[in-house]
């Protein structure tokens, strides 16, 4: 009887929800942004049930991608595509001194994505990760480069790696208000557990926003940075 009354409430259910949406796109309801999945993307918006959908709508679309970077306060330059070799140049590519609002060490070229995931990671993991793990803000971050037209690991042959289109970054360390600074190198297995504990917030952060982000952990070649990388496989390792 109760599987009877269930499924005679589905298909009212179904259109109910049809009607809701039809009326929704049709602008006779407005949602408020965080609840309207084609609301421009705000980054400063707390995560929520639909941030994963609007993060990766922003994130395929070049204009919506630095729309996004724009409306959050991002200072950049866009970058006229280009073909640089085989299977390296890049296109919706950003020049910018910063990741989300922390300074880089020096700027840098990556994809309109590759700067909205570093946004991502700054305002909703780093600053949170510095201040509970070692009380103070990042000031600077350090990389070794981002755009390079190579293949993974430096390889003479095999599949180009994402660097080749722009679309990754190598993080090497961070400095801080209250003048300290960490290092992948140094601080990775430091004897120091709020170190410790901060780069593994900032990795735990960057699987978040990223689709691969290799640790230390991952394997040697790795030991002195973290490479975030966005448009290929997934993995956090
Ligand atoms: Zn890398």
């Amino acid at each position: 009887m109760a599987v009877r009354i269930a499924r005679l409430l589905v298909l009212p259910l179904i259109l109910a929800l049809l009607i809701l949406g039809a009326f929704i796109a049709a602008g006779h309801i407005v949602l408020p942004p965080r609840w309207d999945p084609f609301a421009p993307f705000d980054l400063a918006e707390p995560p929520g049930l639909l941030t994963r959908f609007k993060f990766a709508r922003a994130r395929d679309d070049g204009d919506l991608c630095r729309a996004a970077l724009s409306a959050g306060g991002i200072v950049f330059d866009p970058v006229p595509d280009r073909v640089t070799g085989e299977g390296c140049g890049f296109t919706d590519a950003v020049r910018t001194p910063t990741a989300g609002a922390i300074r880089l060490a020096s700027p840098v070229i990556v994809t309109c994505r590759v700067a909205l995931s570093l946004a991502m990671l700054d305002r909703h993991d780093l600053r949170a990760a510095a201040r509970q793990h070692l009380g103070t803000e990042v000031t600077r971050i350090d990389h070794l480069g981002t755009y390079a037209c190579r293949n993974i690991n430096h390889a003479a042959s095999g599949r180009r790696s994402r660097h080749a289109t722009a679309d990754a970054i190598d993080i090497s360390g961070f400095q801080f208000a209250d003048g300290r600074r960490l290092t992948l190198t140094a601080d990775w297995s430091s004897a120091d557990p709020a170190r410790a504990a901060f780069l593994r917030a900032v990795r735990a952060g960057a699987c978040r926003w990223f689709d691969v982000t290799l640790s230390p952990d991952y394997n040697p070649l790795h030991y002195d940075h973290f490479h975030l990388d966005v448009g290929g496989g997934r993995a956090c390792r």
